[in-house]
Formats: structure tokens, C-alpha cells, sequence
């Protein structure tokens, strides 16, 4: 305020604010330590323990607590209350299948409401009651609905809310905290993985759980319920642990010999399918015995996204953080349902929003994100590419030319791999065409399936090489990392013209089935190495947990199996193989472990000299990786020409789109142990009209048949957000594979 003479001065507040609900601002002056702001932190303090239990011994958050610490620095050491008065409340109330609360240790902050509704956008908690009787409750159906509930776990600045798969397995201090990257997207989220030496995994160590790493560029302090639940499969009793040549389990000697002299049979005629959990590390030594017997055929799994290519042209800029965008930003998310395929995009792409950036969504369906969207863009079925080159012309294309920072997050749904193609360029050309590019901030990025889709593209493996080896299949075929047989309802057909099959895999399936020589791999958590993530972010992961049976990390038994052809001997190590790498691929010298491993301050200073983000997140120890440079930044772009797919005409189309949760093969054993309920019985999308024809109804039984393929049986639901002419078919959730790509179908009810 100004004083009597004119001048400014502060005006202090009548009362004592509190910290975490006032808003920073200019000219805003903050005292911490007065004699009254510190007696009213002992009262505070204080009057929250008159309702706290005293189970600290017993408590999940025991060693992690940010009460525990508080109290400790400002309680008043003896209370005023007579404990034998305090009120005792339900201890394991069930807030969904994953989180419980415990009502009685719950002290009302609501960081929990508020994360969920200010942060995710998913308002499932709220207070019920008032006074004494206060309590958290979830007002969705089922209960605590969210992609990211395991986040209020670690802000819960009690024990009161724990997760199904944690809860009462270890103490803190048990624990050893181990960097590591979330396998299941391209955000590459920083996770910790705690590990303890556990009797229930013969004394080896074992991940007891999953917690968030801060990386303020990637993850912030959030990752989603698949990155904290979907760790099992690591563990799972039906992993493949032993080499298996002609049906029978064999030593890794024999198993080699039997591959390399498959191998030498075949000469050059020889290709490779890898899947996107396969490290660089791996891929690169995948591309290298390849090229020693003269095969540059390197085909991606699944073969549904093309584009990440121009991803390394025009991708975003070094230096870019979602998470700095805001007003006068934009981001425009198209073909993609974005909270199923990379959810810590969708939450960073919502706060995004909320701060102000423009937000257009445009799908050929209805998804989540329009939820948040200023702009929510309905196209034709597969007329992507028609709609991004077109969006110039159009008013909301140029509010998006016009924002100073704009990105592009394009997906593959309805689309072909040549109209996932031609949607790309005609993105990257948008970008081009508005100086989007080259800058942070500023580019394509593209929801590529698994965590290291960019790692492929940089290790030389495409799409549509794939596409090649399944019209041309080789005499030997590869597969490494990639459940084929489960994700395309034509892979027998094609892999039966392959003459020799060699696997590398986690777990027996479909093709290792098929296999002369099948070769059990380390999972992600058993080994070291780095993803690529669709920032172009490489970044490492290390040694977590023990090894299943023999199993091998698959760069190593792909460079054994070099050794035995005479390409000379396995590397010593991942760091190894990385320092290979980083002398033979121009973008990559940057990229030696040491460098990888670097890490910056960041703010907030979670794991600093604070006592109330204790258990929030961890600190990163492990490094905050190398953004490789676009072709943007370092040289000129230009646009290229936009292929137009020929447009399908069919009665009937089967769009596949992803679910989060499903029934992929690594999701199986977190399907057992915990995220069971949360995971869709096989269910299709019928438009109303379309079902009104057939005489289908919501519930009914029907078969979907894809040419010469088997039927894949499910539930329809029929709720009008399947365009007309469409059938919307999740992966991964029947036995039977739903399409790789937009195809035609019949659809029949089963009677009776
Ligand atoms: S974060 Fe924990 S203590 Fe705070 S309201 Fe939610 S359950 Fe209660």
C-alpha cells in the first residue's frame, strides 16, 4: 500500500496465511520466522495429533512422513490431550480397487481432492461430512477412477492413503532406490524402483514398488497407475528362463550353436521385427549382426505408427518441458487417444491448458482429452491427413500458426501406416510452414507404442520394413522382444512362409512357440540400458532386480550370437555398447553413460532440506538424460509432399485404438496380482445406427470376422461414439488379436 507520503510500503495481513493455498506474487513479502509463526506451527502441529493415531511403527509412511518430520522439528513435544479421548475411525476403507484409506490417520489437507481435480482433471474425491466426522470420500463409479490415483499415495503427507500392491510390504528404510524409465510409453517417465533382498523371491532383490523420480522436463513428480502397478510381469513364475531349442530346454551354448549355424544357412536372406522395450543398446546390436551377414531388413513391432523420421527433423526443440507452456502456447493432439496411449502426456497437456495454452483436440471419435479441449475437431473416418493439410485455411488453424510456442502430438488411430504417414508429413509441414520448428517448445511429437519408439527409428528400424518382411517374408526371421501372434490376427499366416524363426523374449508366446531356437531376455528392471523417449530424450535405467532363471540381457545374446558368426566379441557392458553407439551415430556422441547420468538442480527441491515432501517423489539420483538435437536445429527443413491414402471403402470398418489397461502378455501377472478388476472384459463400440441395423443391443454377444482371420468375440457397447460405418475394437483385450489397422469386417450376434 502506499504511505502518507505516497511511497509504497508493505501492508502486512491482519492473520498468519498459510503457505501452500496463497499464491506467489510480485512484490509479495514472506516472513517464515517470527515468534508467532512459530508458535502457531506448535499449535498447529499439536492440535492435528490431538486426532492422529500413534501408529507410526506400523504405518506405510513411518520413515517418509511429513507429519513425522514436522512434528519433529515444531511439535511442542508433550500434548494436552488425553489420548484415551482420541476418536477411532475405519482403518482399510477401499477407495477403489488400487488405494484404501485410513480414515482415522487422514488430517483433512485435501492434497488428494486437489490433485485430482486441479492437476488430473478427474474430480473423484471429495469431503463428506463436516467437523469431526469429516472424511475423504470418491464420488466415481467405481470408486477412485482414475489413470493416476497412485500419485496421492506419495502426497499424502500421512500414511492415510496406500496402495493395494504396497501397503504393509516393506519400511522405507528396508528399501534401495534404483533410477529407472516407466517401459510401458514414450513419455519415458522417471520412476524409482524400490527394491528389498525378499524371501518371497529366494532372497534376490525385488521391486516392492514403483514411485516417481522427479524430472521436471519429463514426468515432473507424477507417473501413471501403469508405470506404479504394471511391474509384475518382471517377476512372473511363466517366464521364459531357459533357452529352448526343438521344443527342449538346452544350455545358452547349444541354443548359440543352433542359432548361429541357422544363421549361416540362410546367408543374407535374413530380417529382424524388434519390439519397443528393446533397449538402443539392444537394437543397435540387433542392426550390427544383421549387417554382418549383409541384412539391412529391420522391421518395428507393432508396425501401426510411421512419421518418427520426421519426428527427428521437426521433432521439439532441445529444451522443451511441457510443462513451461501457457498462455499464448498451443498444442494441437490429433489421431490420438491421448489418455489411453501416453497418459503423463494427456496430464501435462491438460496443466498445459490450464495455464492458458490453446488446446485442440481432433480425432474421428470422441475421446477424453476433449474434455479439456478449447477446440474439439471431429474428421471423417481415416481422413486425418485431409483435415491437418487443410487446417491452415481454417480459423483454428490460424490461432495455432499464430501461438508463439505450438506442438504438435499426432497418433496413428483409424489410420493405416500410409495414412499415419501422410498425417505426419502433413504435420511436420504445418510446423515447417509457421516456423514452429527448430526451437523449444516447438515441434512434432508422436504417441510411437512402447517406450523406445525413437530409439527404433534411430537404430534403423522401420514400420514399414515390417510391412516389407510380412509381404516378403525372409528365410530366417528375428523376433526380439515383440508378442507378434498377439497383436496381428495375420501373423500365422505370415510367419508360417518364414522357414527358420529365432526368438528372444520374456515370456513363451505365439512365435517362440513356432521357433527353432527360442532365448529368454532380462526385463527392463533386471538390466541396464537406455530408451529413447518421444522427446527424443535418452535416458538411462539400471540393474533393480535379480535375474529370472538364465535369462540374459538381449544385447548380450545378440552379441554372443555375432561372436559365434565371427563378428567379433560381446561387449563388457550396456555403458559398452552406448560408448559404441555414440561413435558410430551422428547426434548420438553426447549420449556416454557419464553424460546420461548428469543431473541438474530442480525446483521444487524434493529430497532437499525440506520436511514436507517427504515420500512425495525421489529426488534423481540416476540423471536426467541427453535430448538428442531435430534436424531443425542443426540445418534447414523443408516440406515434403503429402501422400494421400486411397480412401477404404467398406460396409463395415474395425478401427483398433489402445486401453491402457489390457491384456498384452506383460500385463497379465499385474492382472492377477492387483489391477485385475480395472482391466475391460472384451467389449467392441457400435454406433447406434449402425447397431439399430443389425439388431445388435449394449450387452449382446458378437463375432467379428476379419477375412480369412479367426472371429474375435466380445461385448457391444453400443453408445454412439463409434462413427457410423465403424467398429471401435480396443487391443489387447480378447485372446484373439484385434487389426493392426483400419480393416473391413462382418460383425454377427451370438444367438442363445
Ligand atoms: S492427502 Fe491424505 S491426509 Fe490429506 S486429505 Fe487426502 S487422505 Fe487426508
Amino acid at each position: 500500500m502506499l504511505d502518507d507520503a505516497g511511497k509504497p510500503k508493505i501492508r502486512w495481513f491482519p492473520k498468519l496465511q498459510t503457505a501452500c493455498t496463497t499464491t506467489v506474487s510480485d512484490g509479495l513479502v514472506v516472513r517464515t520466522g517470527t515468534q508467532q509463526v512459530d508458535d502457531a506451527r506448535t499449535n498447529v502441529v499439536e492440535f492435528l495429533l490431538t486426532s492422529h493415531p500413534l501408529d507410526c511403527p506400523i504405518c506405510d509412511k513411518g520413515g517418509e512422513c511429513p507429519l513425522q518430520n514436522l512434528t519433529m522439528e515444531h511439535g511442542p513435544g508433550t500434548s494436552r490431550m488425553n489420548y484415551a479421548d482420541k476418536i477411532h475411525l475405519d482403518k482399510h476403507v477401499p477407495l477403489g480397487d488400487l488405494i484404501f484409506l485410513d480414515e482415522e490417520r487422514c488430517i483433512q489437507c485435501a492434497r488428494c481432492v486437489r490433485y485430482q481435480d486441479e492437476i488430473v482433471g478427474d474430480p473423484v474425491l471429495a469431503f463428506y461430512e463436516r467437523g469431526r466426522s469429516l472424511q475423504i470420500i470418491t464420488v466415481s463409479d467405481p470408486g477412485f477412477d482414475s489413470y493416476f490415483s497412485g500419485n496421492t499415495t506419495d502426497i499424502c503427507p500421512v500414511g492415510a492413503l496406500t496402495s493395494a500392491d504396497f501397503r504393509f510390504g516393506a519400511r522405507p528404510w528396508e528399501l534401495t532406490n534404483i533410477p529407472s524409465i516407466d517401459p510401458w510409453d514414450a513419455a519415458g517417465s522417471n520412476i524409482t524402483l524400490c527394491v528389498r533382498l525378499d524371501r518371497d523371491f529366494d532372497g534376490k532383490a525385488m521391486i516392492k514398488r514403483v514411485m516417481p523420480r522427479q524430472n521436471e522436463a519429463v514426468n515432473e513428480i507424477w507417473i501413471s497407475d501403469k508405470a506404479r502397478f504394471g511391474h509384475h510381469f518382471t517377476r512372473a513364475a511363466d517366464r521364459l528362463q531357459q533357452p529352448v531349442a526343438a521344443g527342449r530346454a538346452v544350455s545358452w551354448q547349444n541354443a548359440l550353436t543352433v542359432a548361429a549355424d541357422k544363421i549361416k544357412a540362410v546367408g543374407s536372406d535374413i530380417a529382424a521385427i524388434a519390439g519397443p522395450q528393446m533397449s538402443n543398446e539392444d537394437l543397435w546390436a540387433l542392426r550390427q549382426l544383421l549387417a554382418g551377414v549383409g541384412s539391412e531388413r529391420l522391421g518395428t513391432w507393432p508396425p501401426t505408427h510411421a512419421g518418427a523420421d520426421l519426428v527427428a527433423q521437426v521433432g521439439v526443440g532441445v529444451g522443451t518441458n511441457l510443462g513451461s507452456l501457457g498462455k499464448g502456447d498451443a498444442v494441437l493432439v490429433i489421431a490420438s487417444d491421448l489418455e489411453e496411449e501416453v497418459p503423463l502426456w494427456r496430464l501435462r497437456v491438460k496443466t498445459a491448458h490450464d495455464r492458458g495454452a490453446y488446446l485442440v483436440v481432433a480425432n474421428a471419435r470422441p475421446t477424453r482429452l476433449d474434455h479439456f479441449g478449447d477446440e474439439c475437431m471431429q474428421y471423417g473416418v481415416g481422413e486425418a491427413a485431409e483435415f491437418m493439410a487443410d487446417l491452415a485455411k481454417t480459423p483454428v488453424g490460424k490461432q495455432l500458426a499464430e501461438a508463439n510456442n505450438l506442438i504438435i502430438i499426432a497418433g496413428a488411430e483409424g489410420l493405416t501406416l500410409e495414412g499415419s504417414r501422410a498425417l505426419m508429413q502433413a504435420a511436420a509441414n504445418f510446423l515447417i510452414s509457421t516456423d514452429h520448428v527448430g526451437k523449444a517448445n516447438n515441434g512434432l511429437m508422436a504417441t510411437l507404442p512402447g517406450a523406445n519408439g525413437m530409439g527404433q527409428y534411430y537404430m534403423g528400424f522401420l514400420p514399414e520394413a515390417t510391412a516389407d518382411i510380412m509381404q516378403n517374408p525372409p528365410k530366417l526371421l528375428i523376433v526380439a522382444h515383440a508378442d507378434v501372434m498377439a497383436d496381428d490376427p495375420n501373423a500365422a499366416e505370415w510367419l508360417s512362409k518364414v522357414e527358420t524363426i529365432i526368438t528372444l523374449s520374456l515370456f513363451p508366446d505365439g512365435a517362440s512357440e513356432r521357433a527353432a531356437v527360442a532365448l529368454p531376455i532380462q526385463s527392463f528392471a533386471e538390466r541396464d540400458g537406455t530408451y529413447t523417449n518421444g522427446e527424443r530424450r535418452v535416458q538411462r535405467f539400471y540393474t533393480a532386480q535379480g535375474p529370472m532363471g538364465e535369462a540374459l540381457p538381449a544385447w548380450q545374446v545378440i552379441q554372443r550370437l555375432g561372436d559365434m558368426l565371427g563378428q567379433g566379441h560381446a561387449k563388457p557392458s550396456a555403458a559398452a555398447v552406448m560408448l559404441e553407439i555414440t561413435h558410430n551415430l551422428p547426434g548420438w556422441a553426447g549420449c556416454r553413460y557419464s553424460e546420461l547420468a548428469k543431473v541438474d538442480r530442480q525446483f521444487p527441491d524434493v529430497g532437499g532440506n525440506d520436511l514436507y515432501y517427504g515420500g512425495t517423489a525421489y529426488k534423481n539420483f540416476g540423471g536426467l538424460g541427453v535430448q538428442l538435437a531435430s534436424a531443425a536445429e542443426q540445418g534447414k527443413v523443408s516440406e515434403g509432399k503429402v501422400k494421400l491414402p486411397k480412401a477404404a471403402t467398406a460396409k463395415l470398418l474395425a478401427i483398433p485404438v489402445t486401453r491402457l489397461y489390457n491384456r498384452e502378455r506383460a500385463l497379465r501377472a499385474s492382472e492377477a496380482d492387483i489391477l485385475g478388476p480395472r482391466i475391460a472384459r472384451p467389449f467392441v463400440e457400435i454406433n447406434s445406427a449402425d447397431a439399430k441395423k443389425l439388431g445388435i443391443k449394449t450387452g449382446d454377444m458378437v463375432d467379428i470376422t476379419m477375412g480369412a482371420a479367426s472371429a474375435l468375440r466380445a461385448h457391444a457397447h453400443v453408445d454412439g461414439v463409434a462413427p457410423v460405418g465403424t467398429i471401435i475394437v480396443p487391443r489387447n483385450l480378447s485372446e484373439t488379436a484385434a487389426p493392426l489397422a483400419p480393416v473391413a469386417i462382418e460383425i454377427s450376434k451370438v444367438e442363445g
